[in-house]
């Protein structure tokens, strides 16, 4: 099987778009999604509505989509977050609002014996970050490969033997191949708001049958979603960071 992996697309349509289209020509089986599909974007309908398309489809929701459908408080979030947040909730159709809410809770184990979270295995709302927290988060893992989300850095963490090693993503296409033996932790980096100083697209394609996995990174019509961004009442830092990729 070949899987598409994705993750925080937070409201920005163009960003997914551009993730689909190349997604196309690489023979997708099934679509794993990490969570956080709304939040700072323009775009939270549009955006679900085409997630929700996607016809081989697993997914866990994100803390901002949790916020959004209610389901916690937004007093975690820096104030530039929450106001997203509220933003979406009232620019949401209310049967998105209701999807949001339905949405799995962190870890989900899917095909092929992998494990899907947005944060990490024992709490969605962790970030991973660091050798530290990875050798933590394998305790809570029973399948050899976990995808996760939330900090929008591509990294790979493998354990092998009990140690755990990270690696930081920077260039672009990058392969691995899985080692039998070994576990891996695995994030493919954030689709719609990129933080590793790279403003393109970030997503995944793992194929499960020869065990290799690509980062990938796309271009999208940036000033596009901050077009559409800047016609809201969002803050307008949520349009300028997405050219900066932080
Ligand atoms: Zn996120």
């Amino acid at each position: 099987m070949r899987y598409l992996v994705f993750s925080d697309i937070h409201g920005n349509l163009e960003a997914l778009e551009a993730v689909l289209k190349d997604a196309r020509k690489k023979r997708i089986d099934h679509y794993l999604f990490l969570g956080d599909l709304v939040g700072y974007g323009a775009s939270p309908n549009e955006v679900i509505q085409q997630v929700q398309a996607l016809a081989h489809l697993s997914l866990v929701r994100g803390n901002h989509d949790k916020a959004v459908a209610g389901l916690d408080s937004i007093q975690t979030f820096n104030p530039i977050a929450a106001a997203g947040i509220e933003w979406t909730r009232k620019s949401l159709n209310k049967r998105y609002l209701h999807f949001l809410a339905s949405l799995a809770k962190s870890p989900l184990i899917v095909h092929d014996n992998i494990t899907i979270c947005h944060g990490a295995p024992f709490d969605e709302d962790y970030y991973i970050f660091g050798e530290f927290d990875a050798a933590e988060a394998f305790g809570y893992i029973s399948t050899p490969v976990c995808f996760f989300g939330h900090t929008h850095f591509p990294f790979v963490y493998v354990e092998r033997e009990e140690m755990v090693e990270g690696t930081f993503i920077e260039k672009f296409p990058a392969e691995i191949k899985l080692e039998k033996g070994a576990r891996y932790l695995i994030n493919p980096g954030s689709v719609g708001q990129p933080r590793d100083r790279d403003p393109r697209a970030a997503y995944a394609v793992y194929d499960s049958k020869n065990n290799r996995l690509k980062f990938n990174r796309v271009e999208y019509n940036i000033a596009e979603s901050q077009r559409k961004i800047l016609a809201t009442d969002l803050p307008a830092a949520l349009a300028e960071r997405l050219s900066l990729g932080i």
